[in-house]
C-alpha cells in the first residue's frame, strides 16, 4: 500500500508541512503542546478524509457552499476513509450509558427477550429509551426533579416584596402581574400570613378566573397556581441550557433525586422483573464488566449461549483496555475523557473492516503505566487487522511501540509548524531523578471515613503547603477521593472554562475591559465601540471574524467574514489606536507580544503558564483540553494560600511542557499554595513532596490507599505505582 502523503499542509500555525504516513503502520506524531499535532493530524489529514468522504453524499452542501471545509493544503494523496476516535465527551445526554453507547447495551437486551423468564418478546421491552421499556414515571431518565418550595419562596416576604424567588418570577414582571393581579390575595403580607385557603389557591391554583395582564387589555384566564405553573414551564427544561441567574436559581429551586419507582434503573416493572438464570437485566447492568462476564460465563441456560457469548466477548474487550470496572449502567457524561475515548474504542475493536485510517487523540490520558502496555496492543491489532493507526500521543511507552514517529516543533504556535524528525522511535529518554528533600508540609487536611463510590472508607491527610500526587490505576478511586472530600480547593481540570465562539482569551482574561477603557480614554469615545459585541463589532459576523454556517447532521462551516475580512471590528472602530495599534491587531497577537506592548500582569500569568504563544482572540472553543486548563490557571493564580486541585494535568502536554508544569507548580507551593495532582505520569510523580497511592486494582479491586509518603519512599514500595517509579527513574 502506498504512504499517506502530505504536501503543503498550512492549517493554524503549520508552515508548508510536507510529510508522508507509512500505510498499514502505527504512526505516533509527537511534539510540545501547541506545536500544531492535531492542526496536521485532525485538521487536515483526517478532515480532509471526511471532506472526501461528504463529497459522496452531501451534493446539496458542495454545490451551494463551495469550499466546503477544505483544509489548507496542497494535496493529501493515498488518503483512506477515515475513523477519529478523540476524548470529546460521549453524547452528553443523559440517556447515554457505557451500555447504550456500546453494542453491549443491545446485546443484553437480546438476550433478556430471548432466555428470560417469563419470556416477554420483544427486545425493546428492556429498552429505557423506548416506551415499551421506559419506567413511566421517570420515562427512562431514571431520576426525577421535584422542586424545593423554601427555595422558590420567601415565605417571610409579600407578593410586592419579591416573595417569589426566581428570576422570571421577578417583582414587576408579567408572571408577577398574572398573581398580583388575580386579587385573590394581599399582595402585601408576608406569604406565611396567608389562611390556608389562601395558600392552597396560591401553589395549587384555583377554579376562579382572573384577568391576566397583555399589553393591550387584560383578558380573562383559568388562574393557575405557583407549582402547576413552575412544573409545566420549568421544570422540563434541562438546566444546561438556561443561562446565567436563571441557571443559578434553578439549580437552587429544583432538585434531582432518584426515581422512587424504578430505583434509578430506569426500566418499566415489567423488564425488571424478567430474569435469566435468576439475574434481572438490571441487576447485571449494575455489575463491573469484568464481573457481568463471569456472571455470564457462568449461566446455566441453553438459550442463552450465542448471545451470552458474544456479550462475554464485548465485556473482555472493554476489560481489555482498562475498563473492566465500568457498569453498563454508568452514565457517559460521568466519564473522564480517556475513559469516553477508550470506550469509543471498544465500538471498532469488534469491526471486521480493513484498510481504514484510525486517528487517536492521546489514547494514554488516565492511564496509569501498567495498563498503557494493553492499549498499546489494542492499537497494534488494529493496525494487524490491515488498518494505518495514526496517533497523537506523548507517553513514551506507546511511542517506543510505534513503527515510525513524527515530530513537529520546535516550539509551540508560531514558533512550531514544522517536521523536526521522522524515523523510528528514538532511544527513550531517561526519567529524571526522584526527589530527594520534599519540603515540610504546614499542617493536613484530614480525610476521614471516605466510603463514596469504591472507597473503602478510607483515612487520608493531605499536607498542606507542598505538592502532592495522588496516584493509582484508572478507575482505584484517585478523583473520587480527591473531588469528593477537598470542598474548598480551586479545581483545574480540563473541561473547567466553559468557551462560547464569542469568548476567547481577551474576554476570558479580563484583559479586553482594560483595554477597551484603555482605548475609549485615548480617543475620547465610548469603550462600546472596542468590545465585538457591541457597537464596534462588525454587523455581518457579529464581531466573531467569521461566519458560522449551521448544517444539519454536519459540523457547522466556518468562513471568514467577507464584510471584515475576519478584523471583527467596523471601520470606524479599527480607526483609533491605542500605543500604535487598532482593536483588531490586538485580538491577533499573542499574549507574548501583547505583554510586551501593554503590560498587564494578566498577560503575564498566560505566558507564566506557558501560553505565550496564544492569540488573545482565538475561540475557547478550538483550544485543546491542555491549553484550556492552562488558561484557566492562569485566571486562578491569584489566590496564594489556596488549595489547588489539577485533574491530570499532564495530559496533551510533551515532556518538555511536564517541565514547566512542576516548575510553575513548584512556584504555587513557593508561594504558599497546597498543590494536589491527579497524576500518572511518573515524571510529576517523582518531583512531588508527598504522594497518595490508591489501589490497588480499578472499581471494586481498588479504594485502599496502599501507601503514603514522599516519592523516593514509594519508589521501595511493592505496589503498581512503586514498581513502575523504580523500574523508570534514575
Ligand atoms: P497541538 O495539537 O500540537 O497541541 P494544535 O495543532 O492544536 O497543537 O495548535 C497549533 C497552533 O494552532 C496553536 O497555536 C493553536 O492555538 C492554533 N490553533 C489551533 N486551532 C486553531 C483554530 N481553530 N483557530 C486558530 N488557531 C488555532
Ligand atoms: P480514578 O480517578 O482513579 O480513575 P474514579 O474515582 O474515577 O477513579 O473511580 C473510582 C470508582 O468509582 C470506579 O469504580 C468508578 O467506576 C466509580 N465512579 C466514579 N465516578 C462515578 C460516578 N459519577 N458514578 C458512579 N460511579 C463512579
Ligand atoms: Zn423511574
Ligand atoms: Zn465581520
Amino acid at each position: 500500500m502506498p504512504a499517506i502523503t502530505v504536501t503543503g499542509a498550512r492549517e493554524h500555525n503549520l508552515r508548508e508541512v510536507d510529510v508522508a504516513i507509512p500505510a498499514g503502520s502505527l504512526t505516533v506524531v509527537t511534539g510540545v503542546s501547541g506545536s500544531g499535532k492535531s492542526s496536521l493530524v485532525f485538521d487536515t489529514i483526517a478532515a480532509e478524509s471526511q471532506r472526501q468522504l461528504n463529497q459522496t453524499h452531501t451534493a446539496f452542501v458542495r454545490n451551494r457552499l463551495p469550499g466546503f471545509g477544505r483544509p489548507d493544503v496542497d494535496a493529501v494523496e493515498n488518503l483512506p476513509a477515515s475513523v477519529v476516535v478523540d476524548q470529546k465527551p460521549l453524547g452528553g445526554n443523559s440517556r447515554s450509558t457505557v451500555g447504550t453507547i456500546t453494542e453491549i447495551g443491545s446485546l443484553m437486551r437480546l438476550l433478556w427477550s430471548r432466555a428470560g423468564t417469563p419470556h416477554i418478546g420483544e427486545s425493546t421491552a428492556f429498552s429505557f429509551n423506548d416506551p415499551a421499556g421506559m419506567c413511566p414515571r421517570c420515562q427512562g431518565l431514571g431520576t426525577v426533579k421535584s422542586i424545593d418550595l423554601d427555595q422558590l419562596v420567601d415565605r417571610d416576604r409579600s407578593l410586592n416584596e419579591g416573595a417569589i424567588r426566581f428570576p422570571t418570577f421577578g417583582v414587576g414582571g408579567w408572571t408577577w402581574r398574572t398573581f398580583t393581579g388575580s386579587k385573590l390575595f394581599d399582595n402585601d403580607v408576608p406569604l406565611r400570613e396567608f389562611t390556608d385557603e389562601q395558600w392552597r389557591v396560591f401553589l395549587y391554583g384555583a377554579d376562579a378566573l382572573v384577568e391576566r395582564p397583555t399589553d393591550a387589555a387584560p383578558v380573562p384566564k383559568q388562574y393557575e397556581g405557583l407549582l402547576p405553573r413552575f412544573e409545566r414551564i420549568w421544570l422540563p427544561k434541562d438546566v444546561e441550557s438556561l443561562k446565567g441567574n436563571t441557571r443559578e436559581a434553578y439549580r437552587r429551586v429544583v432538585t434531582q433525586g432518584t426515581c422512587p419507582d424504578c430505583g434509578g434503573t430506569r426500566l418499566s416493572e415489567r423488564a425488571r422483573s424478567v430474569t435469566v438464570d435468576g439475574w434481572t437485566i438490571t441487576d447485571c447492568a449494575a455489575l463491573e464488566a469484568e464481573r457481568f462476564a463471569e456472571v455470564l460465563r457462568g449461566l446455566d441456560t441453553r438459550a442463552a449461549e450465542p448471545v451470552a457469548a458474544a456479550l462475554a466477548a464485548q465485556l473482555d474487550r472493554l476489560a481489555g483496555i482498562g475498563l473492566g470496572y465500568l457498569s453498563m449502567d454508568r452514565a457517559t457524561t460521568t466519564l473522564s475523557g480517556g475513559e469516553s475515548q477508550r470506550v469509543k474504542t471498544v465500538r471498532h475493536l469488534g469491526n471486521t473492516l480493513t484498510g481504514l485510517l484510525y486517528v487517536f487523540d492521546e489514547p494514554s490520558a488516565g492511564l496509569h503505566a501498567q495498563d498503557v502496555a494493553q492499549l498499546t496492543s489494542m492499537l497494534l491489532s488494529l493496525r494487524d487487522k490491515g488498518n494505518t493507526v495514526l496517533v497523537v500521543e506523548h507517553d513514551q511507552d506507546v511511542v517506543a511501540a510505534a513503527d515510525h514517529v513524527v515530530d513537529l516543533g520546535p516550539g509551540a504556535g508560531r514558533d512550531g509548524g514544522t517536521v523536526t524528525y521522522t524515523g523510528p522511535p528514538p532511544a527513550r529518554p531517561r526519567t529524571g531523578a526522584i526527589k530527594r528533600a520534599p519540603r515540610t508540609p504546614r499542617g493536613v487536611i484530614e480525610i476521614r471515613g471516605a466510603g463514596r463510590h469504591n472507597l473503602r472508607d478510607i483515612d487520608v491527610d493531605v499536607p498542606t503547603g507542598v505538592l502532592t500526587a495522588v496516584t493509582g490505576v484508572a478507575g482505584s478511586g484517585k478523583s473520587t477521593l480527591v473531588h469528593g472530600y477537598l470542598p474548598d480547593a480551586v479545581v483545574i481540570d480540563q473541561r473547567a472554562v466553559r468557551g462560547s465562539r464569542r469568548s476567547s482569551p481577551i474576554t476570558y482574561t479580563g484583559v479586553l475591559d482594560t483595554l477597551r477603557a484603555k482605548f475609549a480614554a485615548e480617543n475620547g469615545v465610548g469603550p462600546g465601540l472596542f468590545s465585538p459585541n457591541a457597537e464596534g463589532g462588525c454587523p455581518e459576523c457579529g464581531g466573531l471574524g467569521v461566519i458560522y454556517t449551521d448544517l444539519a447532521f454536519l459540523d457547522p462551516m466556518v468562513s471568514t467574514c467577507e464584510r471584515c475580512e475576519g478584523r471583527r471590528f467596523t471601520e470606524e472602530a479599527l480607526r483609533h489606536t491605542y500605543r500604535g495599534v487598532d482593536i483588531g491587531t490586538v485580538f491577533r497577537m499573542s499574549a507574548a507580544e501583547a505583554l510586551e506592548h501593554f503590560g498587564d500582569p494578566r498577560l503575564a500569568r498566560m505566558v507564566e503558564v506557558g501560553l505565550g504563544y496564544l492569540p488573545l482572540g482565538q475561540p475557547l472553543t478550538t483550544l485543546s483540553g491542555g491549553e484550556r486548563q492552562r488558561l484557566k490557571l492562569a485566571a486562578e493564580l491569584d489566590k496564594p494560600g489556596g488549595v489547588y486541585v489539577f485533574d491530570e494535568p499532564t495530559t496533551g502536554l510533551h515532556p518538555r511542557d511536564v517541565d514547566e508544569l512542576v516548575r510553575l507548580f513548584d512556584r504555587l507551593v513557593d508561594g504558599g499554595a497546597t498543590v494536589v495532582v491527579i497524576e500518572h505520569d511518573l515524571d510529576v510523580v517523582r518531583r512531588a513532596d508527598h504522594v497518595i497511592d490508591l489501589g490497588p486494582g480499578p472499581g471494586r479491586h481498588g479504594g485502599r490507599v496502599l501507601f503514603t509518603g514522599p516519592p523516593a519512599a514509594l519508589a521501595e514500595a511493592d505496589t503498581p505505582t512503586g514498581r513502575h517509579l523504580r523500574a523508570r527513574s534514575e
